[in-house]
């Protein structure tokens, strides 16, 4: 790798560790011409697999828009941004372990009800009542009852 500072070709590594749970690799790196030094990260390139909507059109990822569906659940209630930070984290992870390249848009939002089940069950609730488009109010009885019954 080039050094950043004089452009030499010749840079060595002298110190690498896991970081962020090892998920990636933080290098320290001296040119050999120049001796500055400098850090570098390594990542897997690892791509979120597309969204396949129920009309079947396709759509990149996007956390941005799983955060405000979650926000919004989880108005007024007492959840941590970073709670809802690590859920948004571990939803895409899972969805990038599957290893899949497409994933039906409900698969998506099943992970996120997974989440907020564990989070806040009003919030579980509200999320669920939009995103499954329930029916009638007895519908709507029925998955708070099943609910509560887990709460118990
Ligand atoms: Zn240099």
């Amino acid at each position: 790798m080039h050094c950043p500072f004089c452009e030499a070709d010749d840079t060595k590594v002298i110190d690498s560790r896991l970081v962020a749970d090892g998920d990636s690799v933080r290098r320290r790196r001296e040119c050999q011409t120049c001796g500055d030094r400098f850090t570098t990260f390594e990542t897997a390139e690892l791509v979120m697999p597309r969204v396949v909507k129920g009309d079947g059109s396709r759509e990149p990822f996007n956390e941005e828009k799983l955060r405000s569906g979650m926000q919004k659940a989880l108005e007024k209630r007492p959840v941590s941004i970073e709670s809802i930070d690590n859920a948004l984290s571990r939803i895409s992870h899972r969805l990038r372990a599957t290893g899949e390249r497409e994933l039906p848009s409900r698969l998506v939002g099943e992970e996120v009800m997974t989440e907020l089940r564990n989070l806040d069950g009003i919030a579980y609730v509200r999320f669920a009542s939009v995103y499954r488009d329930f029916q009638d109010v007895k519908e709507f009885q029925t998955e708070i009852q099943k609910l509560n019954k887990e709460l118990d």
